[in-house]
């Protein structure tokens, strides 16, 4: 409507024009030289007009000349950015539907329009990724890398396949790599637990675990593994006051207190953890430098004063009497865990016991017979995969999941019932 209405107006000026042209009167002479010309001055006007409008054409057309390699390069370009988009787009689309063979075909067309770009060669990448093409992807991920304008997209790509190829003291380097370049990245965080958590770094994955993780095993294995002794020291106690039944926690407290002569902490550190989670480690440890049966026995009792009637508590005091010549209280002991416990360890005890109070008696075989078909002793369990271990991993060693590997199959009383 208002194109029409615009028509109109141009069409009602050109005839106002022309009318007012038409409508001028009098001559226009013009002397060149001996040539006179004589018009009237509607048709000088017109022809003025005319000659203006050729002038006006004649350089419009020369200025299309000029300008034509130009256009012709600009109007390739736009063309190419055009295509080069739409072939981004099908190569993404390619991508989400795993159809390898078109996302190598699309993204390799949008590097023929654009180029390489980031998003081109980041797309080939990850298209030579999908159809299992790992150097091809790896060389890309690395021209991507060395550019200036997005080299994270390049490191995190040579990230994950070092992390597929299990490579990770190369997927450590680039994790470091990345952070410079792009600090602070929360997919980067998570990355880096990760490998810290594999390669066992373990002041590594408690600095960048967040409040949920298991922060008590994390500091008890760098604990483990410091060679600072005063870090040692604050690690382990932090690990201890994380979580007061971790027993590796308690273990690796005690023993660092004890490495810097600091001994009768060492041990109030093992009482403690024996009130919290008794375990045969913390008697184990309790005892060091301990070789008198007797002394052993005086030992123990002090050990488990603070939680004395755990099943462990007593099979501990029984063990420990009858190594100093007591059978009978050691059997009193042996019976009363008995009332809580059916394993293995305590039935052999017993037989034990039996065995040196009256020799090998069919009590003594009996109590054999019942270790055959006993609980199996408690252990090390992933509570994630169900592998059992001899000793206490931060992380388990067949899922890798950290944090999960607890003692089990001990009978899980609590404090305040076995105190009560
Ligand atoms: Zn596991």
């Amino acid at each position: 409507m208002r194109r029409v209405l615009a028509i109109l107006i141009a069409a009602a000026l050109v005839v106002a024009a022309a009318w007012l042209l038409a409508s001028l009167h009098g001559h226009v002479a013009i002397q060149l030289g001996d040539l006179s010309v004589e018009m009237a001055t509607p048709v000088f006007a017109l022809g003025l007009l005319v000659l203006v409008l050729a002038g006006w054409g004649v350089l419009n057309g020369f200025g299309i000349l000029v300008t034509l390699p130009r256009r012709v390069r600009t109007a390739r370009a736009r063309r190419a950015h055009r295509l080069g988009d739409l072939a981004i787009t099908r190569a993404l689309v390619a991508l989400a539907a795993a159809d390898s063979g078109g996302a190598r075909r699309e993204s390799g067309r949008a590097r023929r329009y654009l180029g390489d770009t980031p998003q081109t060669l980041f797309l080939a990448a990850q298209a030579a990724r999908l159809g299992g093409l790992e150097s091809e992807a790896e060389t890309l991920f690395r021209s991507l890398a060395a550019r200036d304008d997005a080299p994270l997209l390049g490191l995190r790509g040579l990230l994950q396949q070092a992390v597929t190829r299990e490579n990770w003291p190369e997927a450590a380097a680039l994790a470091r790599r990345a952070e410079e370049t792009y600090p602070g990245a929360a997919w980067l965080r998570e990355e880096r637990l990760r490998l810290a958590i594999q390669t066992g770094a373990w002041r590594d994955a408690l600095a960048l675990a967040g409040p949920n993780a298991p922060r008590a095993v994390y500091a008890a294995a760098a604990a483990q593994a410091e060679a600072d002794p005063d870090e040692a020291i604050r690690l382990a106690r932090q690990a201890w006051k994380d979580d007061p039944t971790l027993i590796p926690a308690a273990l690796v407290y005690a023993e660092r207190l004890r490495a810097a002569g600091r001994e009768s902490r060492a041990q109030s550190v093992l009482r403690d953890a024996w009130q919290a989670a008794p375990h045969p480690d913390l008697a184990a440890a309790t005892f060091a430098g301990i070789d008198d049966p007797m002394q052993r026995l005086k030992t123990a009792e002090r050990l488990v004063a603070g939680n004395p009637d755990h099943p462990e508590s007593h099979l501990l005091l029984a063990r420990c009497a009858l190594a100093a010549g007591l059978p009978g209280e050691a059997r009193r002991h042996a019976e009363t865990a008995c009332e809580r416990l059916n394993e293995r360890r305590l039935w052999i005890l017993l037989a034990d016991i039996e065995e040196a109070e009256h020799g090998p008696t069919e009590a003594m075989r009996d109590a054999l017979r019942r270790a055959a078909m006993a609980d199996p002793d408690p252990t090390w369990r992933c509570a994630g995969c169900g592998t059992s271990f001899p000793l206490w991993h931060a992380a388990c060693a067949n899922c890798g999941t950290p944090g999960r590997i607890s003692w089990e199959g001990a009978a899980k009383v609590p404090v305040n019932e076995a105190t009560g």
